[in-house]
C-alpha cells in the first residue's frame, strides 16, 4: 500500500510515525511538508513576544522510521490518485490530508496588508517590532476575542508592560467558559492592563482600525480573526465547509472518496456532526486514529469509527497565569476552573506533553489518548472485503 501524508504538523507527523510503527515496512509512507521544520504552533504567541522556540527538523523527527520525507508545497490534489508539488508528481493509493490551517487574512479588507498574524511567517517580524513600540508606550491592537486573540494579547502585554494593548472582539469574551472562567479572564486581562472592547471591525488601514462610526489608531495590529484551511483542499474538488475544511465521515474519509482521509484542522466531521474544535488536542487523536485505521486496512480489517469528546480548554494568560476549563459530557462547562499559577503550570505541562507525545511516538510508545463519547456507530467495512463481496 502506498500512503502519502500531506502536512508535517501535529496530525500528519503523529500519523506517519504511528503508521510506520504499526506496519514496519509493509506500507510505503511518504510525508510531505512545505516546511522542513516542525512548527509548534501552540507556542507562536510566545515567539511573537520574543521567546526563542526550540527548532525541530522534520528529517530528524522521522529519521530511521522508514518514512520518506518530501519537502515541497502541495499545489494540486487529484483525488483519482495523484498529488502535485509544482512539477513533481506523487501517486498514492491512500491519501491523508493533514494540511492544517492558517490565519484568515482575507476576512476583512486591509488585514493582509496592515496586520501581523500568529503564523510562523509573521511572528518573528512582530517580535522585532514590539520592543521599540513598547519603549515609546505605543499602541497594540489585537483583533479577535477567541482563544488565540486572548493568549496573544495577554502574552504581549505581560512581556511588554509599556505597550497599550487593546483587545477587540465582535462578541462577548470567553463565551465557552463558565462564569468563574469568564471572571478570571476579566481579572487577568485587567491586571495585565489590556483594554477589552466589543466592536465590529470594518477595515484596516495603515495605522488604524475602522470600526463603523469611529477608528482606533495603532502602532502595530495583530489579527487573530479565525483560521481557514489552505485553498488547495477546496481546489481539489473535495466537499468543504465555509472555512475550507473537508467534510468527512465517522472514519475521517472525505465524503465520496474512500481512499482519502482528512485529519486535524483540515477536517470537519459531518456524519454524524461532531464537535471537534480546531486544535492540536483534536489533530493528534485524528492522526493517531487514521494511522491505526490504515494499518488495519493494510491487513484487510475494518476499523471502528472515530470518537472524540472535548475535555477542556487550556488558555495561557502570559507565563504566570492560565486557565483550564473542563467540560461535562453534554458539552457544558464545569463550574470551577484551574486558574492562576496552577492554570499556567497545567498549560505548560500540556504544551510539553504535546511534543513529548511526538517524541514518544518516534520511540514506538503510543501515549496519545483522548476522551470518547462512547456512542455506538457501525464499524467500517474494509475496502478489500467490499470488493470481494
Ligand atoms: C498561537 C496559537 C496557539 C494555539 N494554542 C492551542 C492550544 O493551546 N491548544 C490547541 O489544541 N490548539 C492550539 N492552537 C491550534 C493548533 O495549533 C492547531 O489546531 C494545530 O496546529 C492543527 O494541527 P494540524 O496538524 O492539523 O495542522 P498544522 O499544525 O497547521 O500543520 C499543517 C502542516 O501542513 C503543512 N502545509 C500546509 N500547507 C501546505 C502545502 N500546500 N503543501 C505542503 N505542506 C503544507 C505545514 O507546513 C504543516 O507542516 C493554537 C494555535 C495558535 C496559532
Amino acid at each position: 500500500m502506498r500512503v502519502v501524508i500531506l502536512g508535517g504538523g501535529y496530525a500528519g507527523l503523529i500519523c506517519a510515525l504511528r503508521l510506520a510503527q504499526r506496519t514496519r515496512g509493509q506500507v510505503a509512507i511518504t510525508l510531505v511538508s512545505a516546511s522542513p521544520w516542525f512548527v509548534d504552533r501552540i507556542r507562536l504567541h510566545e515567539r511573537a513576544a520574543g521567546a526563542e522556540l526550540v527548532k525541530r527538523g522534520l528529517a530528524e523527527m522521522v529519521a530511521g522510521k522508514g518514512i520518506t520525507l518530501k519537502i515541497g508545497r502541495v499545489t494540486r490534489i487529484d483525488p483519482r490518485g495523484e498529488v502535485l508539488l509544482g512539477d513533481e508528481r506523487l501517486s498514492f493509493e491512500q491519501l491523508v490530508v493533514a494540511l492544517g490551517s492558517q490565519v484568515d487574512v482575507d476576512a476583512v479588507p486591509g488585514v493582509r496588508e496592515h496586520a501581523f498574524t500568529l503564523d510562523a511567517a509573521s511572528v518573528g517580524a512582530l517580535a522585532e517590532r514590539l520592543p521599540a513600540i513598547a519603549a515609546r508606550k505605543g499602541r497594540l491592537v489585537v483583533i479577535g476575542g477567541g482563544l488565540t486573540g486572548i493568549e496573544g494579547a495577554s502574552e504581549l502585554a505581560e512581556t511588554h508592560p509599556g505597550l497599550q494593548v487593546t483587545l477587540l472582539s465582535s462578541g462577548a469574551l470567553g463565551g465557552e467558559l463558565s462564569e468563574a472562567g469568564r471572571a478570571h479572564l476579566r481579572r487577568s486581562l485587567s491586571r495585565l492592563g489590556v483594554t477589552v472592547e466589543q466592536a465590529q471591525v470594518r477595515r484596516l488601514q495603515a495605522g488604524s482600525v475602522e470600526l463603523g462610526e469611529r477608528s482606533l489608531p495603532f502602532d502595530a495590529c495583530l489579527w487573530a480573526g479565525g483560521f481557514i484551511v489552505p485553498e488547495v483542499v477546496r481546489q481539489s474538488g473535495l466537499r468543504v465547509n465555509e472555512r475550507g475544511q473537508a467534510l468527512v465521515d465517522p472514519f475521517l474519509r472525505a465524503l465520496g472518496h474512500e481512499n482519502i482521509r482528512v485529519i486535524g484542522d483540515a477536517a470537519s466531521v459531518v456524519e454524524p456532526p461532531s464537535f471537534m474544535p480546531m486544535g492540536c488536542k483534536t489533530a493528534m487523536p485524528t492522526g493517531a486514529y487514521v494511522a491505526e485505521s490504515l494499518a488495519q486496512l493494510s491487513r484487510g480489517q475494518g476499523s471502528r469509527p472515530f470518537d472524540y469528546l472535548n475535555l477542556a480548554y487550556c488558555i495561557s494568560l502570559g507565563r504566570r497565569d492560565g486557565l483550564v476549563q473542563l467540560y461535562r459530557e453534554d458539552g457544558s462547562p464545569m463550574r470551577w476552573v484551574f486558574s492562576g499559577r496552577m492554570g499556567a503550570w497545567l498549560k505548560e505541562a500540556i504544551c510539553r506533553g504535546v511534543v513529548g507525545t511526538l517524541a514518544a511516538e518516534r520511540m514506538g510508545l503510543s501515549f496519545c489518548t483522548w476522551r470518547k463519547t462512547g456512542r455506538k456507530l457501525s464499524p467500517e467495512v474494509p475496502q478489500q472485503g467490499r470488493l470481494a463481496a
